[in-house]
């Protein structure tokens, strides 16, 4: 056989696997009609009975009963709290693939109007609180379960084994807690021997209903919770000079603090956000009180100039402090590094992605400064996680109600195009296997 003809014989056998892989998904059609209304009365139901983190005890046995339903084999209840694990082995051979949805709502009053709107309440922090799926989680629960049972009742075209993975906890859990999937890890959902090599995502968003949204690389910020504590001397409001004002101190941090991207880090590198959303000291105008206490968020886009920024802060705020003869701690407490899509992997799954939403339906999109704990997932393995457009295209972008908004809501029409996605990458993973 002459190079030539070998080449000819690889290209002919690669374009034939490409065909298979064709085929399974073009002969799926029926399937995804099938369930594509059980996928909005999922949605609606779970919709109407959000549950707060780590609570997620009704949405936890829906799914359950419904994985089992399906004839997967393990379902595994209870892990990291609520969280539900299903395992499906597929009729050929390859590799071990996950899918998440997270599964929590959050303490919001809804006010959509829909007709399945939430009058839940629930406790959060000690409190009663209304709550709604304001995130759009009860989609990416719905959207899962539809996947598991189009790959459920195929499973002979599915090379490999897919792991289901309904998380709790994702808005992170109530205080003093454990929960998310740092937990849901560290319980081995990504261990054993069904351990996924690659991992897929979905989060609701306000793009044009059925886009999905990428971002090769990083996509979503890395989130740190920052503690702030300036201690002084109490005074008279009249007699400053007889104490240490620590309301002035926090002032002087707040806005010094500010400089930090923009004078000290390496923006070509990625950008970055420090917010100080709550100061809280003193009882009254005449007194100047011992202590202030500031909270705030850090957002960052790359390890190095997260650390930077971590060290410039801390640096700065003692320096403050000192020239004032107060004192201050700072605590930063890690919510979730970066999210974003393996590039090898974002490549190779592409044309999957387009079968899903449609060619021109799959957009480059801007880095996002909001977080995710996917992101834990991420750091042990290869992974992609995608926004999927889910707002009327018609109402003008700034319009549309955000996540976390108590207008939020997803147009129906998308939840289809997330089964695709989700069903598409658990069967031409085996062609586009990264290390
Ligand atoms: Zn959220
Ligand atoms: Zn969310």
């Amino acid at each position: 056989m002459t190079t030539t003809r070998i080449f000819c014989a690889i290209a002919l056998l690669v374009l034939n696997l490409t065909a298979a892989a064709q085929d399974a998904k073009s002969g799926l059609e029926d399937a995804f009609a099938a369930v594509e209304p059980k996928v909005i009365a999922w949605r609606r139901d779970i919709h109407q009975n959000p549950e707060l983190s780590n609570r997620e005890y009704r949405t936890a046995a829906k799914v359950a009963d419904h994985l089992r339903a399906l004839g997967l084999d393990t379902v595994d209840t209870g892990i990291a709290h609520t969280g539900v694990v299903g395992v499906l082995r597929g009729g050929l051979p390859g590799p071990v693939i996950a899918l998440r949805a997270d599964m929590d709502g959050l303490p919001v009053l809804e006010r959509t109007g829909l007709p399945f709107a939430s009058r839940a309440r629930g406790e959060y922090n000690g409190q009663e609180v209304p709550v709604m799926h304001a995130c759009g989680h009860d989609n990416h629960v719905a959207m899962l379960m539809g996947a598991a049972e189009v790959l459920a009742l195929n499973r002979e075209l599915l090379p490999g084994t897919v792991k289901f993975i309904f998380q709790p906890a994702e808005e992170g859990p109530p205080a003093g807690e454990n929960g998310g999937a740092i937990m849901m890890i560290e319980e081995g959902v990504l261990d054993g021997p069904d351990a996924p090599q690659a991992i897929l995502g979905l989060h609701a968003w306000p793009g044009n209903s059925g886009t999905l949204m990428y971002r090769s690389g990083s996509f979503m910020a890395a989130a740190d919770g920052l503690q702030i504590n300036v201690a002084g001397r109490q005074a008279h409001g009249s007699s400053p000079w007889r104490g240490v004002d620590p309301i002035y101190v926090a002032a002087q941090i707040a806005t010094a603090i500010q400089g930090i991207p923009s004078r000290h880090l390496d923006i070509t590198k990625g950008p970055a956000v420090i917010t100080i959303g709550s100061i809280h000291g003193g009882v009254r105008g005449n007194i100047i009180p011992d202590e202030v206490e500031m909270q705030g968020t850090i957002r960052t886009f790359d390890s190095g100039v997260r650390e930077q920024l971590h060290a410039r802060l801390r640096k700065t705020v003692q320096a403050i402090a000192d020239a004032n003869g107060a004192t201050a701690s700072v605590t930063i407490e890690g919510y979730a590094p970066v999210t974003g899509n393996h590039p090898e992997l974002l490549g190779k799954m592409l044309p999957t992605l387009q079968w899903a939403a449609g060619s021109g339906n799959v957009i480059e999109a801007d880095l996002i400064t909001a977080a995710e704990d996917y992101a834990f997932f991420q750091q042990r393995i290869p992974g992609l996680y995608l926004m999927l457009g889910v707002s009327d295209p018609s109402v003008p972008l700034s319009e549309r109600p955000s996540n976390h908004s108590p207008f939020f809501n997803a147009e129906e029409d998308a939840l289809i195009v997330g089964v695709r996605t989700l069903v598409g990458f658990a069967l031409d993973y085996a062609g586009a296997a990264v290390d």
